[in-house]
Order: C-alpha cells, then structure tokens, then sequence
C-alpha cells in the first residue's frame, strides 16, 4: 500500500502548531520511502509551559479525582473508537504486524480506561490520603497525617519509538489523574501514529484546554525551562536518560525526574522444570515471544536466558524450533509474524550489536545481519531475523550483561542450577524491567527472591498453575509498578497510584485532628 508525505503538527496553546523548516524525515521501515517530515520549529516554548501552568493547570486542579477520571475514560473512548484505523495505520508506518499494533493501543486504552475506574474509586475529592495518621502529642487531639496534592507546575513526556500509543498514554493518564497539565513530546520515527492519537483525543474535546499539549520533533528550549514544582518523565535509551537527568536546571531546581531507560532483562529456568511439563511449554512460549513480539524493540523483552548447564542443549534446540518459524517481513504479508524495525539506525545498531554480543558468546541461530523481508522488495526496508547467541561462561560472558540489542536478540547462559547463583548472574545485568523465573520449587523461588529480588522492578513467576492464565513477562499491567534500578534507569511508573507520586507533593499536615478530617 502507498503512503503518501505527510507535514505532522503539534498541538500547543490551544491550537496545531505545522513548521515550515527544519524538518526530520520519517521513513516507511518497509520500503524505505519517506513518509513524513517532523520539526518544532517556531513553537515558542516558554509560552506552550505558560499555557500549561496558567490554564490546563488551574483547570485540572479544580476537578475532583472522580471528575478528571472522566476524562480519562473519554480519552479511552476516543482512541477505542478509532482502534481499528489506528491500527491499520501502525502497521502501515511503523512496520509493526497487526497483533503488536493491537498490543500498542490496547495498552493505551486499556491503561486510560484503568486509571479511570481508580479515580472513581477515590471519588469526588481533591486530596489523596497517605496512611490513617497517627496522635503526635499527648491528647488525640493534635494529630498527623500524610497527603498528595497534585504539583503546581507541568510534567514534560518523553517517549520512546516503540509505544507510540501506550508510551504516551500510560504516562498522560498518571498524570491528568494527579493533576498536572501534560507536554508530551514522542519519538520522531513512529510519531505518525501518536500525533493522529491526539488528533481524535483533541477533536473529542476529552481534554480541558491546556492540560495535554503535543510536541512534534526537537524540545528545543523546554526542559531548560523547568523547575520546582515541574516533572520530567523520560522513557528512552540510558545514554539519552543521562544527559536530560544531567540538564543544570532539573538538578539545581530538585525538578522531579523519572527515567525508564534500557534493560537486560533475563528469563531463568529452574532445574525442577521438566522438559514434559507445563512449565516448560510455558517458559518455551514466553521466551519466543519475548523475542519476538514487536521486533524485539520492547523494554521488557527477554535479553538473557538463564539455563541450568545439563538442559542448555534441550533448551537451545526447542527454542531454534520456535525461532524457525518466525517469518519477518512487511506486515500485510499474511505469512509475516514479525515485523521490521523501526529505522535504519535501529537496524544498524542491532546488526553492530549482536557483532559485539558474539565476542562473548556463539550465534547458534540466524546470522545478525539485515535479510530481505517477506512480501516486500529485495533489498528494501529494515528487517531483521531473529537471533539466538550462546555463552559457554556465564559469569564471564562481557557484553552480553552489559549492551541491548534492541531487536529479536537473545543469549542462552548456562549456569549451575542454584537460585542464588541465578540470582546472582542475572544481577550482572545491572537492573532489570523484569525478570522470568520459571519453577514450581517454591524453596528455589525463594533463594532466588533472597538474592535478586532487589535487581528488578519485577519478578514474574511461571508455574504449573500459571501455564493457562500468565500473558509472559511482557505486559506491563497499570496494576504492577513498571521500571527498575540501575540500568533500568532507577524509576517507577504505574502500579495503581504508585505512579501518581511522581505527579504529587507528599505533604504531612499536623493539627488539630478534627480539621484535618474535614479535607478528607
Ligand atoms: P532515544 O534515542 O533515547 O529517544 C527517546 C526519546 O528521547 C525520543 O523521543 C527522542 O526524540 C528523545 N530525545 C533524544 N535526544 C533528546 C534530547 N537531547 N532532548 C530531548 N529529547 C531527546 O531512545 P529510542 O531509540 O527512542 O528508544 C529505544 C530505547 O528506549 C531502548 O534503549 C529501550 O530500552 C528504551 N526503552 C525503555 C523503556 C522503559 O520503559 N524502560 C520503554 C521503551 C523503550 P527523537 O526521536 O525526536 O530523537
């Protein structure tokens, strides 16, 4: 199908916003052609952050918790309304297939449509209690208790290329609920599909004026323009993570600062597992998938697979088994199950990837190097087959700890069998999204919680029980905190109203006991 060049706009200041220079071109990840242009240039910064603090701000504050989870709920809406074209449109610029577009948008309004249902919970109030609170002095009388109030200034979104949907919307839906007004700005290479999600979101009229605006291509100015009662929350690559944590202004301002950057996310099998079990099937299908899905461009995806040494060979063909049947190429192609990546940088940075991954491990499936796509021209477009490497030393395995590749790329790392030493060995990793753990050895599972509990945000646990319920390790639930430490980038987002804290003052009012309930 032929798309055709399109100028995207921002929406800032009430209104869209198209550039007339400086534009970054967007290309078709299947044929390579330009599809659009991207520029901010001409948007004056300080003005989209006044707009922000002036109107959207003040607008939203004035709502309840319930009033603006109606919001949220006519935002899912809108988008749900549109998820059939919005789908077609992901698979026609993004080179992504119809299951992972679906994955994108459904997350979108499935987080949207979650973060409402929890304002209606709290109801028609304006401050969120921390705690029951407790007497400070003699009598019941003078009393403490905690709360969140929403921040007073704007929250700046960054996101990254591969949700351009949900990436947008799970950090929009946090904060509206809070109370703070939104500038969001998404990656340029798939920002097609995000500036035609707030296009509907605009036209709906979902939103009070002010509080989302809609940044398309470079921030310029804007994050310099940060302070106090501002946020920045960053999804993206670590390198880029630290340069915007590092900016002059966010660091003397204390401006809050949420980053979720790379992972080496890591699935270990425990020896209790056999190869005739559920839990096989289960570790199996998940590690396939974790590949897979999307490309492989997902924060979540399985990076390291985790072994014990006697089943590394058992492991190693069922998994090529899988991996052979995935057919990568333009996703109208009825045979295609995995799409392209996104751009020709991604491209080039996992063909130069996996080269540093096999200095430290053999490539025992696929060759690292881009191929030609299914139901698309020879030579054409940015696809790339998965590939399966192997480390013979684990603890000594180098960059296969240390570097993303971000695409189908995975390493199997055979080690003793122990949950500790698992533990340990996944921790080389350096702070993970999330880490797989398959076992039905519950004296297993705890030696490995003991031990690497504390070196990712999450622990997914296959078992038996689990084999026909659990969606893999991949699905960040607005229900369960999504981030992790240390390479991970050290944030947290969602997980219920957790995620809220980054858009909200923690405050300890004291007093008398009374008066502090009649804010409640
Ligand atoms: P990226 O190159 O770091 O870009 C991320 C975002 O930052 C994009 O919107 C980009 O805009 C913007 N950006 C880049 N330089 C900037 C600057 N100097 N000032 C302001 N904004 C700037 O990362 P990516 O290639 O899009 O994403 C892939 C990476 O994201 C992977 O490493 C992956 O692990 C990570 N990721 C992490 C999570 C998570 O939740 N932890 C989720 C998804 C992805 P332009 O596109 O316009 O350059």
């Amino acid at each position: 199908m032929k798309t055709t060049m399109k100028t995207l706009s921002s929406h800032v200041c009430g209104k869209p916003h198209e550039a007339e220079s400086d534009f970054a071109e967007i290309h078709d990840p299947c044929t390579e052609e330009v599809i659009a242009r991207v520029s901010s240039a001409g948007i004056d910064f300080a003005a989209v952050v006044a707009y922000a603090r002036e109107v959207g701000g003040p607008a939203l504050r004035a709502m309840t918790f319930a009033e603006r989870g109606k919001v949220l709920k006519a935002m899912s809406k809108a988008l749900h309304d549109q998820r059939k074209d919005l789908i077609e449109l992901s698979m026609r610029t993004t080179g992504c297939t119809r299951k992972d577009a679906k994955f994108d948008l459904d997350g979108a309004t499935g987080t949207l449509a979650y973060y409402a249902g929890l304002a209606k919970s709290i109801g028609d109030t304006h401050v969120l209690f921390d705690g029951e609170g407790d007497a400070l002095g003699r009598t019941a009388r003078f009393f403490g208790r905690h709360a969140y109030v929403p921040k007073g200034g704007v929250a700046v979104h960054v996101n990254a290329f591969n949700f351009p949907a949900w990436g947008f919307a799970e950090k929009a839906a946090q904060s509206l609920l809070a109370g703070m007004p939104v500038i969001s700005k998404p990656a340029t290479s798939t920002a097609i599909v995000t500036e035609r999600c707030v296009e509907i979101l605009v036209e709906s009229g979902a939103m009070p004026d002010g509080a989302f605006q809609f940044i398309c291509g470079s921030t310029g100015d804007l994050l310099s323009l940060l302070g106090p009662q501002d946020v920045l929350a960053f999804t993206g690559s670590a390198d880029t993570g630290l340069k915007l944590r590092s900016l002059p202004n966010l660091l003397s301002n204390s401006t809050a600062v949420n980053i979720e950057a790379d992972s080496l996310n890591a699935a270990v099998l425990a020896p209790d597992v056999d190869s005739d079990s559920e839990t096989w099937e289960l570790f199996l299908k998940d590690v396939h998938r974790e590949m897979t899905q999307k490309s492989g461009q997902k924060c979540t995806a399985v990076r390291r697979i985790f072994v014990p040494k006697g089943r590394a060979d058992e492991v190693q063909e069922a998994l090529t088994g899988l991996l052979a049947g995935t057919v990568t190429g333009n996703p109208f192609d009825e045979s295609v199950n995995m799409g392209a990546l996104a751009t020709k940088r991604q491209l080039d940075d996992a063909v130069a990837g996996v080269a540093k991954l096999a200095n430290h491990a053999d490539v025992v499936h696929g060759n690292g190097e881009r191929v030609d796509g299914a139901g698309a021209d020879a030579g054409k477009g940015y696809f790339f087959a998965p590939v399966l490497l192997r480390a013979s030393d684990a603890r000594n395995a180098g960059a296969v700890h240390e570097h993303e590749v971000f695409g189908p790329v995975a390493t199997l790392l055979p080690y003793d069998g122990g949950g500790d030493e698992a533990a340990e060995l996944v921790g080389l990793g350096g702070g993970m999204l999330v880490t797989s753990v398959y076992t039905n050895d519950t004296d297993w599972l705890a030696s490995y919680v003991r031990t690497g509990g504390c070196t990712s945000g999450r622990l997914y646990i296959g078992s038996e029980k689990m084999a026909p319920l659990g969606p893999g390790s991949g699905l960040a639930f607005p229900q369960s905190l999504h981030g992790g430490p240390g390479r991970a980038g050290g944030g947290e987002e969602l997980g219920e109203l957790r995620g809220l804290g980054l858009y909200m003052q923690r405050v300890a009012l004291q007093g008398d006991r009374k008066v502090l309930e009649t804010l409640a």
